[in-house]
């Protein structure tokens, strides 16, 4: 662990932060402003190069360069509704028996578009108050960086171990390992009044149905009363349905 810093005070790690923040704003061709309004897989390579240069002297990279075949991997994902970031070590073995490793880090987009739009609340991410978009990105970033070092030095990592939060508070001075972005599950309650459990109503091929809202990601899963459908714990039967939360409208019961 020699090349990694052993502590950054409280003002540095204050300092690099903002430097970061002020060199990917001016460098990325497309997020214009903290609160970007979109994001894509160069503006992460941006932002893991500068953390790379501003806090390790660019030891992740050529870290990486001699332990996987390819260099670090980074992705936007559309999909991941919960995790605010994840940091995957894909490894595979060669002809030789050698393993080939890859790195990937993605990051959860649409939390983060979600978040500082019109769910108006404070955000906290690693335990510290985050004022836009970018700002919670670095703090995702930062944290799964921690992730790419446990596994480059120790080939494993997990962020509830000890070792992970002192690391995470020494380099970055995070106080947590959450984060508390907005959910698709907390728009949609906020925003349309419907959330899990909700009753609601909806138009499917010209017909109205009813149904009861089992579960909310991409869009919310709405179980309709219906005899010869799948049974389901409660005793009853019915179909299922993925419909976009703007056109559930809630029931009241
Ligand atoms: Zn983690």
């Amino acid at each position: 662990m020699e090349q990694l810093p052993v502590h950054n005070s409280a003002e540095v790690v204050a300092a690099k932060k903002a430097t970061v923040y002020e060199a990917l704003l001016r460098l990325s061709p497309r997020l214009g402003s903290g609160n970007f309004a979109a994001i894509g897989d160069g503006d992460l390579a941006l932002l893991f190069g500068l953390y790379d240069r501003e806090f390790f002297d660019g030891w992740l990279a050529s870290a990486v360069a001699k332990q996987a075949e390819k260099p670090l991997a980074l992705r936007v994902s559309a999909t991941m509704t919960r995790s605010g970031g994840k940091t995957t070590r894909f490894r595979r073995r060669g002809r030789d028996g050698q393993f080939r490793d890859r790195y990937e880090i993605a990051i959860a987009g649409r939390l983060l578009l979600l978040t500082f739009g019109d769910v108006d609340r404070p955000v906290v991410v690693c335990g510290l108050t985050c004022r836009d978009r970018l700002d919670a990105l670095q703090r995702i970033m930062e944290h799964e960086i921690i992730h790419l070092a446990e596994l480059l030095v120790w080939g494993s990592t997990s962020c509830s171990t000890r070792r992970f939060k002192n690391i995470a508070g020494r380099i970055f001075g995070h106080a947590d390992t959450k984060h508390d972005l907005v959910t698709p599950h907390e728009r949609a309650s906020v925003q349309h009044g419907v959330s899990v459990g909700s009753q609601v109503e909806f138009d499917f091929n010209g017909r109205q149905m009813v149904g009861r809202v089992n579960r909310i990601s991409q869009r919310a899963t709405v179980l309709v009363p219906a005899e010869a459908g799948r049974r389901y714990t409660d005793g009853g039967t019915y179909d299922k349905y993925y419909i976009p939360v703007p056109m559930l409208r809630p029931v009241c019961t």
